[in-house]
């Protein structure tokens, strides 16, 4: 491709709506173009990435004996009231009726279409196991959609579902797809990691996530080094202390804390380490209160909660609410001499470990320290596990201790069992005549959001640094005066007629602009790999090579330009 027939559009600022660094670099290379909240158009070049990801995608899925087929955006309410997903599904779901005042949706996801395919296709086991897949755009009317193309709404995935005859064939075809995903996440030249996933609103039993690593991720991840112990910070367990509970040691004392409601500060307050402090999260379900204790320094996981007897779901207690169970205000409450008929405790299981600690005195003002169950309060009726892990908490595996990365999400995997077949009547006759439920198996990755998340993991001050794989040219020929020299616009485009016939991605850039301006839009686009021709390096048979990532530019003779480039090329 030559710049001058392509449409390149940069921009020196990104809009300052633009949050994170990808969504601004997206923006400023022209590789997208924002229509509407969530709604981008994308352009030549961001296509081109698209397309490379996409041909990844197909490739693999082929290989693992997928089959492709394309279902439509919009798709019959019908379908989504016998699934018992209109309700469900809330506003995310984008409704419309057309003009005989039928309702229709914009397909968020396809489960139900797929579904009621295999209903009406296959009646036997012996036309079992089936995969279809697409690659196709959904919508998701996001309650905040952010950060360009990662959270969209109007977004492009790659949705594959499998249907078997049996349990057993389901988990093959699940662990074909957990390495299916994995090499199509190696293939693209990411750094990733498939963990163990809460399977959401989906429902069924297992799921995987693929992340790929970056710090700005929306997820955190604990992994273990010492095994293969992986899983989504929602999910991971966090293991009861091993150490019994200390003996009680000091008396319960009431402290003044005037205007110190956090327990870092009540800690810093009283000298005391941050450690010893148990902070107290007043939660609803319906009409019963419930107070949850929790170590200062730990953090609520609002998900294992939401799973507890009595907590599903939960919500968190207004103001008046706190006033009207435990008298007193937020910032203040604790565990100490409430009335266990209203108010119902449960304690993480780092809290119930802990002895002499301090907690809110549920008087404004003022907590206690020095406080032990059993003595100054009654053991806790429930002990859970309701805390996030923390870096250094041992892995749930029994093997070393967790790490914590943060992580994009780009792929999920479910076992949905037979869910939709059974919401949907999708049945098929066994070996012995028998009618049962199909097992299903859903497999997702968010091709968009994938290009975000690349530029997320690898970028500079420049631009963006994109794996040769996806990058929307592998080359680029940036020509010293194209316009004025002969000799180098000859030079250039015969490199550029060569690199062609190897079949090499490349761009020339023979755009009328100072070389400045070509050298920043090809680093800010990410172009892995850049020739310059130049006069000077013509007259003495050299070129000059600089790679996206390489601080300097090497010269070498240039004759040998392309091997040298090839053996570049393969070692990416
Ligand atoms: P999330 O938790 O990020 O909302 P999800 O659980 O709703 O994701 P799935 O229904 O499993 O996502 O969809 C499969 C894949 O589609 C996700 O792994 C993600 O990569 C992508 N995806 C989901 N929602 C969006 C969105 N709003 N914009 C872009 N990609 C998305
Ligand atoms: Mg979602």
């Amino acid at each position: 491709m030559r710049s001058s027939q392509f449409f390149i559009s940069t921009l020196k600022e990104a809009p300052n709506d633009a949050e994170i660094v990808s969504h601004q670099l997206m923006l400023r290379a022209g590789l997208i173009k924002r229509l509407a909240g969530g709604i981008y158009t994308w352009m030549p070049l961001g296509l081109r990435i698209l397309r490379k990801v996409e041909n990844i995608l197909r490739e693999e899925m082929n290989h693992a004996g997928a089959v492709e087929l394309l279902m439509p955006a919009v798709q019959p309410g019908e379908l989504w009231q016998e699934s018992g997903r209109w309700e469900k599904y809330g506003p995310e779901l984008l409704r419309l009726k057309d003009r005989h005042q039928r309702d229709f949706v914009v397909g968020p996801t396809h489960e139900e279409v797929i579904t009621d395919i295999v209903r009406r296709d296959v009646k036997s086991y012996r036309q079992l196991p089936l995969h279809f897949y697409q690659i196709q755009t959904k919508f998701r009317d996001e309650i905040r959609p952010r950060f360009g193309v990662m959270r969209g709404r109007e977004f492009l995935m790659k949705d594959g579902y499998s249907f078997h005859a049996s349990f057993d064939d389901l988990q093959r075809e699940y662990r074909n797809m957990f390495d299916t995903y994995t090499r199509i996440f190696t293939r693209l030249g990411l750094e990733f990691r498939a963990v163990a996933a809460d399977t959401g609103s989906i429902g069924g039993t297992g799921s995987h996530e693929f992340h790929v690593l970056a710090d700005s991720g929306e997820d955190a991840l604990a992994y273990c080094s010492d095994s293969d112990y992986a899983a989504n910070v929602e999910l991971a367990e966090a293991l009861a202390p091993t150490k019994p509970r200390g003996a009680a040691g000091e008396s319960m004392r009431k402290v003044a804390t005037p205007n110190q409601t956090r327990c870092e500060d009540v800690a810093n307050y009283l000298g005391l380490p941050f450690e010893k402090t148990v902070k107290a999260i007043a939660v609803m379900h319906d009409e019963a209160f419930t107070l949850l204790l929790l170590r200062g320094d730990h953090t609520l996981n609002e998900i294992k909660t939401g799973k507890l007897p009595g907590l599903d779901p939960f919500r968190f207690a207004t103001d008046a609410e706190i006033e009207r169970f435990l008298g007193c205000q937020l910032g203040y409450i604790g565990p100490v001499g409430v009335d266990p008929a209203k108010v119902r405790i449960i304690a993480d299981r780092t809290v119930a470990a802990m002895s002499d600690f301090i907690c809110g005195a549920n008087e404004a003002g003022f907590h206690l320290t020095g406080v032990n169950f059993g003595r100054d309060l009654p053991e806790p009726s429930i002990v859970a596990d309701i805390r996030n892990v923390v870096a250094g908490d041992p892995s749930p595996d029994g093997k070393g201790v967790l790490e914590l990365r943060r992580g994009i999400e780009v792929g999920h995997i479910f076992q949905l069992r037979t869910k939709y077949a059974e919401a949907l009547n999708c049945s098929f006759l066994d070996e012995n005549g028998q009618s049962q439920f199909m097992e299903m198996g859903c497999y997702g990755i968010g091709v968009t959001r994938i290009v975000g998340a690349a530029i997320e993991q690898c970028h500079d001050e420049r631009g963006c640094i994109f794996p040769a794989a996806i990058a929307p040219f592998t080359v680029c020929i940036v020509p010293m005066g194209y316009a004025k020299s002969e000799t180098v616009r000859t030079a250039a485009d015969a490199l550029y007629t060569d690199l062609q016939a190897a079949d090499i991605d490349v761009l020339l850039d023979d755009r009328n602009e100072r070389p400045g301006v070509l050298f920043a839009d090809m680093e800010l686009i990410g172009i892995p790999h850049r020739i310059v021709i130049g006069e000077r390096g013509l007259k003495e048979g050299l070129f000059e090579y600089q790679g996206r990532r390489d601080t300097e530019a090497k010269m070498g003779p240039a004759r040998e330009i392309i091997a040298f480039l090839k053996a570049r090329l393969c070692a990416a």
